[in-house]
């Protein structure tokens, strides 16, 4: 099937700015849901306020064309079925100098099987482990994915043990296979205060686990605001915006470009800026309250394990002491038993 448009909430020419191919011109295609919810998801803001528009692919490419650049999918989550065949048409039917495919490894594996090999794609895995169960999945998808060259991983890199779990196993997998070159550390955070003050330990784990260490530059430097207008105006549709959309405007009845830029200007100046900022940290608090809880869960989830494990280790002893025991008074009686009768042979001789 031939898709002509494909609905994302965001599509603008930009900078890559994590992982190998940090730096690069990309067009950043980004679709709106995603199977999970990251407490740190420094998109979670934008999946949940905007509002999808079509894009015509005739105009992506163009913009391709035009700008030099390559294309990033990303979301949400490109692999979930609402966007698995626009994804894949994104993939399969522009033509670019290089791709990269963000995912959370959702629906991965099919992906890269269904995208034609001619084309140069750079899937970026990044597992998201919130518990040994996760870590465990992981593991088990990254097996499959280390068979194929143009995968790479991206772990952003919190000091947890299901996160260190997984970390030790890739890195001894990467080891003998000696692709060091694959696997990119982040540091955590959706602000450039957070993000550096989280940097040190990730340099750090980096150096263990024979890694590579990848900045979020997009964060740090924030330069998406600055080629945001182009795009909007090249694709010439019209944009839906709500009071709180943050990313659009919309293209006024016999609008020209020059009072559409101007008008977007406006309303993404310093004002409008700093609008979407405190968006983020109303998020961030939230994101703060609800990532305590879920650490405190998994806190009282493993000492409740540990408790049970204790309980288990104890009984087993209890039970090891009680069949020594009686295995001491068998023997006891048994010996007695024998004195006994040996005795009583005496007498009766
Ligand atoms: S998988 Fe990615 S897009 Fe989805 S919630 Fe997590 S960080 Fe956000």
């Amino acid at each position: 099937m031939k898709n002509d448009y494909v609905k994302l909430i965001e599509c603008f020419s930009t900078f890559q700015g994590e992982g190998p191919d940090s730096g690069r011109r990309m067009i950043i295609l980004r679709f709106k849901t995603c199977n999970l919810r990251c407490p740190w998801c420094d998109t979670q803001v934008k999946m949940r306020i905007s509002m999808e528009a079509e894009y015509k692919l005739e105009n992506i490419q163009k913009t391709i064309y035009d700008t030099n650049s390559g294309i990033m999918v990303t979301g949400g989550e490109p692999t979930v079925p609402r966007h698995y065949d626009e994804a894949l048409a994104l993939l399969r039917d522009l033509d670019y100098p290089i791709a990269n495919v963000e995912s959370n490894g959702f629906n991965l594996v099919k992906l890269i099987n269904d995208v034609p090999k001619s084309k140069t794609i750079h899937f970026m895995y990044s597992p998201k482990i919130f518990s040994k169960r996760d870590a465990d999945n992981a593991i088990e998808l990254s097996e499959k994915l280390l068979d194929f060259d143009n995968v790479y991983f991206k772990i952003v890199y919190e000091e947890e043990a299901n996160i260190k779990y997984y970390c030790v196993w890739l890195s001894e997998k990467i080891r003998k296979m000696e692709a060091s070159h694959k696997v990119w550390l982040m540091p955590e955070g959706v602000t450039r205060v957070d993000l550096i003050k989280n940097s040190s330990i990730v340099f750090d784990a980096s150096e263990r686990y024979n890694f590579n260490f990848s900045s979020r530059n997009h964060l740090i430097y924030g330069f998406i605001w600055k080629v945001v207008i182009k795009i909007y105006i090249e694709t010439n549709k019209h944009y839906f915006s709500t009071e709180h959309t943050g990313i659009c405007v919309v293209r006024r009845k016999g609008e020209d470009d020059e009072d559409l830029i101007k008008r977007f200007r406006k309303k993404y100046s310093k004002s409008g800026l700093s609008r979407e900022l405190r968006d983020r940290m109303y998020f961030e608090k939230r994101s703060d309250k609800k990532r305590r809880k879920r650490s405190q869960a998994i806190r009282l989830r493993e000492k409740e394990d540990e408790k049970q494990e204790e309980i288990e280790r104890r009984t087993r002893l209890r039970r090891f002491k009680l069949r020594n025991k009686n295995t001491r008074r068998e023997f006891k009686n048994d010996k007695s038993n024998r004195r006994q009768s040996s005795g009583r042979r005496t007498q009766e001789d």
